[in-house]
C-alpha cells in the first residue's frame, strides 16, 4: 500500500510509558478538583467498580480511539480494578480489557496493578475521605489482594498474553504503590519480570503526602526501602517521582531506574513538578505518560510535551532549562527506551517496526518554522495527525479510523455516554454540581 504524504511530516508514532485507560469513562466532570487518595478511592476504585468486561472494553476503546487521533501507537497500561473476592470478575475484565487492544490494532504493554496491603494507620484517614461522597457503594476492602493469589493470577495471565498479537501485546506486573504492596509482592513482581524477560511498573512519590505517608511509617524514604530490599533494577519503570530527594535520584540512577513522567496528571491533581531536569542531567531515562484519562481529560502526547516544557520552566525560573528536542525524545525514542522497546520502534530506522504517523503541516499554526522540534512541542496540535501506522497497518487515514469506520464512531460515543451514566448512578458517584 502505497500512502501520499507529502506536504506532511513523517516522524515515529508517540509512546505513553504510562497510562490507565480503562477507566476513561470516569470523565466529564465527577473526577474533578480532587486530591490523590480522594480521587483514588472515590471516583478510581468506587467508579470502576461497577464497570462490566463490556465497560472496561468500551472504555479502553473510547482512549484508543483519542490517543490514535492524537498519533500515540503505545500505550503502557498500568490496568487495575477491585479484585474483593470476585477473581472471576476481574480476569473477566482483564480479558475483555486485552481484547480492545487486540481490536485497534494498538501495541500496548498491559501491567496488572494490584494492592496487597492497606497500612492499618490510614483507618480514619480514609474514613474521612469515604465521608465525602456518602452515597459510594465502595467496600474499601475490595481494593486489597492477597500476594500468592494475585501473583498467581498475573502469571496465568503473563502466560497467556505475553508476546501475543504478533508481539504487539505484552503482559507484566505492577504493584500499585510502595505504600500498599508488601515486600513479597515488588520481590515477586520483579521475578516474573525477569522470567518473562518484561518490565515491572509502580508509582513512585507522587504527591508530598503519599511520600510523607510512606517515610512517617517506615522512617524511611520509599526508593531507599526498594533500594534495600532489592527491587531497583534496570527492569523497574517508576511512575511520577514528583517528590524524590536528591539521594533517591541517585538510587535511580545507580540502578537504571526508568522514569514515566506525567505533566498533565500532576497539574491536575496539583501533585508538583517533578525534578525532570536532574533526572536527565543524571542520565536516568524519562520517558512521558497520558496517566489516567480521567487526571487529563485528554488522552494526548501534545499535551504532555508541551506542559512537560512549559513546568520546568516555570518551577526553575529559567526557559533554557530543558529543550524542545529533549522533550520530543522523551515522547519517542526515550519512551520506548523506558519500556524497553528502544531496539524496535521510537525512530525511523531501517529494520524497526513501522510504528508511523503522518502529520498535516499546512495549517497557520505551522507557520513560520524554522525548528521542527520547537514547532512539534509549542505549536502542533492532535488534529494535525493525519495518518497513523502501527506495525505496518493502518489504524487511522485520513484521519479516519479503522476501527471506528464511517456512522460507527458517532454511534459508539453514544453507547459510551449511556454507559456512563448507568456506572454514575450504580457506583454512586457524584457530578462535580453536587460536590459542594
Ligand atoms: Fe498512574
Amino acid at each position: 500500500k502505497e500512502i501520499d504524504a507529502r506536504g506532511g511530516l513523517v516522524m515515529p508514532g508517540f509512546v505513553s510509558s504510562h497510562a490507565h485507560p480503562v477507566d476513561a469513562m470516569l470523565r466529564g466532570g465527577i473526577e474533578v478538583d480532587r486530591n490523590l487518595f480522594d480521587w483514588f478511592y472515590n471516583i478510581y476504585y468506587g467508579g470502576l467498580a461497577a464497570f462490566t468486561p463490556e465497560d472496561c472494553n468500551m472504555s479502553i476503546r473510547l482512549a484508543m480511539a483519542e490517543g490514535i487521533r492524537g498519533g500515540i501507537t503505545t500505550f503502557q497500561d498500568t490496568w487495575g480494578i477491585n479484585t474483593g473476592d470476585d477473581a472471576a470478575r476481574v480476569d473477566a475484565c482483564a480479558e475483555a480489557s486485552i481484547e480492545a487492544y487486540r481490536s485497534v490494532g494498538m501495541r500496548c504493554i498491559f501491567s496488572w496493578m494490584f494492592n496487597d496491603r492497606i497500612p492499618a494507620a490510614w483507618d480514619e484517614y480514609l474514613k474521612s475521605i469515604a465521608r465525602k461522597i456518602p452515597a459510594l457503594k465502595l467496600d474499601p476492602a475490595t481494593i486489597v489482594e492477597d500476594t500468592d493469589s494475585v501473583l498467581a493470577r498475573m502469571e496465568a495471565l503473563m502466560r497467556r498474553h505475553h508476546g501475543s498479537d504478533g508481539d504487539r501485546i505484552h503482559a507484566c506486573p505492577a504493584p500499585c504503590l510502595p505504600n500498599t504492596c508488601t515486600e513479597e509482592a515488588l520481590v515477586g513482581s520483579l521475578e516474573l519480570a525477569r522470567e518473562f524477560d518484561t518490565l515491572v511498573t509502580i508509582h513512585v512519590n507522587e504527591q508530598m503526602t503519599d511520600a510523607r505517608m510512606f517515610s512517617e511509617l517506615w522512617q524511611i524514604s520509599a526508593t531507599e526501602w526498594m533500594h534495600n530490599m532489592g527491587f531497583l533494577d534496570p527492569r523497574v519503570v517508576a511512575a511520577h517521582c514528583v517528590w524524590l530527594s536528591d539521594k533517591d535520584i541517585r538510587l535511580f540512577r545507580m540502578h537504571d531506574v526508568k522514569v514515566a513522567h506525567n505533566p498533565t496528571s500532576n497539574h491536575f491533581l496539583g501533585s508538583g513538578a517533578a525534578p525532570i531536569d536532574k533526572m536527565v542531567m543524571a542520565g536516568i531515562t524519562v520517558g512521558l505518560g497520558t496517566d489516567d484519562v480521567n487526571l487529563h481529560s485528554n488522552v494526548s502526547i501534545f499535551s504532555e510535551m508541551r506542559r512537560a516544557a512549559l513546568l520546568q520552566k516555570v518551577v526553575r525560573h529559567d526557559a533554557g532549562v530543558i529543550t524542545a528536542e529533549k522533550v520530543l525524545e522523551m515522547a519517542t525514542i526515550d519512551g520506548a527506551r523506558v519500556l524497553g522497546l528502544e531496539s524496535e520502534i521510537g525512530s525511523l530506522e531501517v529494520g524497526k517496526k513501522a510504528d508511523i504517523i503522518v502529520l498535516d503541516t499546512d495549517a497557520p499554526h505551522w507557520f513560520p518554522r524554522h525548528h521542527l522540534p520547537s514547532v512539534l512541542v509549542f505549536q502542533a496540535h492532535d488534529e494535525d495527525v493525519r495518518t497513523v501506522l502501527i506495525d505496518g497497518r493502518v489504524v487511522m487515514e485520513d484521519r479516519a479510523l479503522h476501527f471506528l469506520a464511517g456512522d460507527e464512531e458517532q454511534a459508539f460515543l453514544a453507547r459510551v455516554q449511556k454507559a456512563t451514566d448507568r456506572i454514575v448512578e450504580d457506583a454512586g458517584l457524584q457530578s462535580a454540581r453536587d460536590r459542594g
